[in-house]
């Protein structure tokens, strides 16, 4: 994978992050909410003193609370799934750029802007039915709008980040006009117009409703760690394909975060966003969801992934990918991808 191949970068963090700690709490609001994070907040109060109070919600509830309180927010670090929703945010000048050379060298430059760092990577790949499906025809995002697909493809909702995300990846690869034809293809391939999430697009492709889904990597490590003798069955009656292979690299989609612009406690937010890319940190945020660490010099081990192989990645900078993601909302609808 592309990933271990970049240089590495091994920082000291947190080595003398106590002492002079003025902040004492910091204030996290976060869409992320898995058993694994327990410890990885602990951890951070263990070794800084710094108190976590945590604020769970949707991603879009989230934004829109940080954006109502205002200058009047106690928010001093946002978390978020999706490149296109933290350019949001970012756009709804939420975010303030952070002065840190751990955050400077462990992160790699596609994987940030100048507002917000991606703090974990998952992967969009192509499920397809084993049996109704030659996966010879569906090696690239491109091929889902094949002829030979007809009635055969399933995905969530054109409108969903992910998919407006891997739309605006395909414009930046493909150009808009390539991409509008596609989506048309898409469409036109449906099997049923879109519902649900990416595990009930992946358990359709199973149960022979659809012939071809997409979906992010960690639903589907999720399925193939499930000892839930449906989930089993589910994995067995489908094959999984990290696609364009040959071409660009596989779009891949991130978890991170920044700090926010009114956040009170400005230097527990550096800290905590310099812990995030500790290597400890790296490893429990990724692989508490079935995700890629995004710092080079850090690696897990997770069977579930490991078992679909090496894959090589877009290598588009992730931050640039809202530059093309409110024409892929367009071309979606124009196209009736909803
Ligand atoms: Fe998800």
């Amino acid at each position: 994978m592309i990933r271990k191949l970049l240089s590495t970068v091994v920082v000291g963090i947190l080595a003398s992050a106590s002492t002079q700690a003025a902040d004492t709490e910091l204030n996290l609001y976060t869409a992320r909410h898995y058993q694994t994070d327990e410890a990885l907040y602990a951890n951070f109060t263990k070794a800084t003193g710094i108190q976590i109070n945590r604020i769970e919600g949707k991603e879009d509830a989230l934004l829109e609370r940080i954006k109502n309180e205002g200058a009047n927010s106690p928010a001093d670090v946002f978390i978020t799934v999706d490149a296109s929703r933290l350019a949001k945010a970012d756009e709804l000048g939420v975010f303030v750029p952070v002065k840190s050379t751990v955050l400077d060298e462990r992160i790699p430059a596609n994987l940030k802007s100048d507002t917000w760092y991606a703090f974990s990577t998952r992967a969009r790949v192509i499920v397809y039915n084993k049996v109704d499906v030659d996966p010879k025809l569906v090696q690239n995002y491109e091929d889902l709008a094949r002829p030979e697909l007809k009635g055969k493809v399933c995905t969530r909702s054109g409108s969903h980040p992910y998919n407006l995300s891997l739309g605006a990846a395909l414009i930046q690869h493909d150009g808009a006009e390539a991409t509008e034809k596609w989506a048309k293809g898409v469409v036109d391939n449906f099997a049923r117009t879109p519902k649900g999430g990416d595990t009930d697009q992946i358990r359709a492709v199973a149960a022979g409703e659809c012939g071809v889904a997409i979906a992010n990597s960690y639903y589907v490590a999720r399925l193939i760690n499930s000892d839930k003798p449906a989930d089993q069955e589910v994995m067995k009656a489908v094959g999984v394909i990290w696609p364009n292979q040959g071409t660009w690299g596989t779009h891949v989609n991130v978890s991170g975060g920044g700090m926010l612009k009114h956040a009170p406690n400005k230097e527990a937010a550096r800290k905590f966003l310099e812990y995030l890319a500790s290597d400890e940190a790296q490893a429990y945020f990724a692989n508490g969801n079935n995700e890629w660490p995004v710092v080079p010099s850090v690696q897990v081990t997770n069977a579930a992934l490991d078992s679909l192989g090496d894959f090589r990645m877009d290598d588009l900078n992730v931050g640039t990918l809202s530059q093309t993601t409110a024409e892929a909302q367009k071309i979606f609808d124009r196209a009736g991808y909803r």
